[in-house]
């Protein structure tokens, strides 16, 4: 048990949740933590990992077993964000969890032809995809996308790029946001295609960024790329609410990976604060630094228990879905607060050890504002959950 950390409650974590837990725990702190600070240098990591996590069941966590997944409720999620934290590399947890957001809206609305063709590898850690909305134009409005898909036979003819996609340079399977009907505006017109890695046309630029070096981040360019119909995801000009479907899931899986991530940064503070000693005594005894590192626990614990509850409500079905969608919204804002505050006070703490890479919070610290704008950035949760509540 982490020092600052009171056991997961039962009423939401039963046995066989811990199990699951102690499993994956154990798997991370072998095969991930040890090297995620070189992966991080490389700029990727053994995509044999894929296939690991998918053999420990990881990977098919919530799908049907029709697709080779394990049905799981939203608390074996949470465990998943939970865990993946402690290795301290937001950009593992990204990576190896790009299929979370690329198959549900194939899972949702698919056909079943398209959905044998693709779930099944990519669960059994074979096959890698990603999903790519946003535009060089804008990724907050989504309604505004303007790349298009034009029927042409049993094909549509995709124009337009696709940026900041994670996994867009090793993906397989690309599940895309385009605009079916070139006249519309707005949400309607918009359609989902899977687009497979190896289309002729589909050109693809890794990209450079502050955080999350060891996952690819990749810009799209589509130029006349022939997609087959059959691609299509649901109904032609009406993707988008399958586009926006999974946001809830994506929004509370990054609550709970943000004050995980919030959970190391605290512990390594405590730890340095413990063993550093200043003037004579050791920095934790001094009351400036253990008043910042209650702090530190105090927005965890706010966000963590707002998490589980919400989750235990999402389960059971407990609460009106507007307010449960502007709950959720606003739990990733405050739990990514909580992250922004405890890198920031975790690297004050370390001093000058903090600014070295290798510390755990020198990642976490760059990695904090992907977290505040990626999955809907706060501005946009923040209105996104008034709106909700009639404000
Ligand atoms: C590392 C990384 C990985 C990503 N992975 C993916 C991926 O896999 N797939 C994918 O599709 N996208 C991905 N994204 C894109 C991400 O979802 C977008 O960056 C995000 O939605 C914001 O879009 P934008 O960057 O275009 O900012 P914009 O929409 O241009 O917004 C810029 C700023 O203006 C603010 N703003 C916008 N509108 C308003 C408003 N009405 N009122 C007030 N403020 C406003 C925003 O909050 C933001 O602060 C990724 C991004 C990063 C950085």
């Amino acid at each position: 048990m982490d020092f600052f950390n009171l056991p997961p409650l039962a009423h939401y974590f039963t046995p066989e949740h811990e199990q699951f837990r102690d499993t994956l725990r154990q798997f991370i702190a072998r095969d991930i933590t040890p090297h995620v600070n070189a992966w991080d240098e490389a700029e990727t990591f053994p995509l044999s990992l894929y296939k690991q996590v998918a053999d420990l069941g990881v990977t098919g966590l919530g799908y049907p077993e029709a697709y080779g997944g394990t049905p799981a409720d939203v608390f074996y999620n949470i465990i998943l964000a939970e865990e993946y934290a402690r290795c301290g590399s937001g950009g593992m947890q990204a990576a190896l969890n790009s299929h979370t957001i690329a198959l549900p809206p194939l899972l949702m609305a698919g056909s079943e032809a398209l959905k044998q063709r693709v779930i099944p590898p990519v669960l059994r850690g074979d096959k890698i995809p990603a999903l790519a909305v946003t535009e060089p134009t804008g990724g907050s409005d989504v309604a505004a996308l303007k790349t298009t898909a034009v029927r042409d036979g049993d094909h549509y003819i995709v124009n337009g790029e696709k940026t900041f996609i994670t996994s867009g340079m090793r993906a397989h399977f690309i599940t895309t946001a385009v605009r079916t009907d070139p006249q519309s505006k707005g949400s309607k017109g918009i359609s989902v295609l899977v687009i497979d890695g190896d289309t002729p046309g589909l050109t693809r630029t890794a990209l450079k960024k502050m955080g999350w070096w060891c996952s690819d981040t990749a810009h799209l360019r589509f130029d006349n790329c022939r997609v087959p119909v059959a691609n299509l995801v649901g109904e032609e000009h009406h993707g988008f609410k399958t586009i926006m479907s999974n946001f809830n899931a994506e929004r509370l899986f990054m609550a709970a990976v943000a004050y995980g991530h919030a959970q190391v940064c605290l512990q390594e503070a405590l730890d340095w604060a413990r063993q550093r000693s200043t003037f004579g005594l050791p920095l934790s005894e001094r009351q400036v630094v253990r008043h910042k590192l209650m702090d530190m626990q105090l927005r965890i614990d706010a966000a963590r228990s707002h998490v589980h509850e919400l989750a235990y409500r999402i389960q059971h079905q407990l609460g009106d879905p507007s307010a449960l969608v502007a709950r959720i919204a606003m739990a990733k804002v405050l739990a990514t607060q909580a992250l922004q505050f405890c890198a920031d006070q975790a690297l004050q703490i370390l001093g000058g050890m903090g600014y070295m890479r290798g510390t755990r919070s020198e990642r976490i610290y760059r990695e904090v504002k992907v977290m505040m704008i990626g999955g809907g950035s706060e501005e946009i949760l923040k209105d996104l959950a008034a709106r909700q509540q009639g404000v």
